[in-house]
């Protein structure tokens, strides 16, 4: 019935954390985000923590709160995933507009970080993955006892990937090459951001099962379908 939706499952973003120094990131970690972006993901997990115990017994509230990692790829047929305008601020949405030709050469924020390349390492997580974490978070609030009324939850597959590796397995993927530049680093970076999923594996019985290389090739074809028919889009 209208107005009785008391089950959310809520879209939350990794960038709760901020710079984080402890990796990987459990959900326990110390938050603080350092954009509104993500002050805005964190006022509505607090809004929905206190409805959750607000509760009452004809207004049963449950929330699951999914903190995205870094969602790439697109489904496998390439029909459905982005179609980036303008200059994107996410790396793979920016390699995309390179692939395509619409803008020149990608830009690497920084290549002196202290990681095993010196560019930085995010948590790379396939959004058809994402997309089966969200159906089990829903099963679980519907049918299943909750350990908590308002659970927040990683998605993320727990490896870091360097801008390098990233781009390498992109160029690998496509059979192709995305000119690039290094640039200094971007204001608010961290070196490196990656999860702890165990409570996905354990709450949701989630693991993402998709490699950086099938997050490339299905971006790649959707590129491709893109291009077959960018005069019907
Ligand atoms: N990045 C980059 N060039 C770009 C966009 C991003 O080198 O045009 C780098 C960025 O510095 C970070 C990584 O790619 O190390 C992921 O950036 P993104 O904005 O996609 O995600 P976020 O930093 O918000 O986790």
């Amino acid at each position: 019935k209208i107005g009785k939706c008391f089950k959310i499952v809520f879209s939350s973003s990794a960038c709760v954390y901020g710079a984080s120094e402890i990796m990987p990131v459990s959900e326990q970690n110390a938050v603080g985000p350092i954009n509104p972006y993500g002050t805005t993901k964190l006022v509505v997990e607090h809004l929905l923590t206190d409805m959750c115990a607000c509760s009452n017994a004809e207004e049963k509230w449950g929330a699951m709160m999914l903190r995205y990692f870094n969602p790439i790829g697109c489904h496998d047929s390439g029909i459905l995933g982005e179609d980036p305008q303008g200059v994107p601020n996410n790396l793979m949405p920016y390699i995309q507009r390179v692939a395509m030709g619409e803008i020149d050469k990608l830009s690497i924020f920084g290549d002196n970080y202290n990681t095993p390349d010196g560019t930085g390492i995010r948590d790379y997580v396939h959004v058809m993955d994402l997309a089966q974490g969200h159906v089990l978070a829903l099963g679980k609030l519907l049918h299943s006892p909750l350990t908590d009324k308002a659970t927040i939850i990683n998605l993320g597959t727990g490896k870091g990937t360097s801008v390098m590796e990233l781009l390498k397995t992109f160029e690998h993927e496509g059979d192709l090459k995305i000119p690039y530049q290094i640039c200094g680093r971007r204001q608010g970076d961290c070196a490196e951001l990656y999860c702890n999923a165990s409570r996905a594996a354990s709450e949701l019985q989630w693991t993402a099962t998709r490699t950086i290389k099938d997050m490339c090739r299905d971006q790649i074809n959707r590129i491709r379908y893109l291009n077959k028919h960018s005069a019907d889009i």
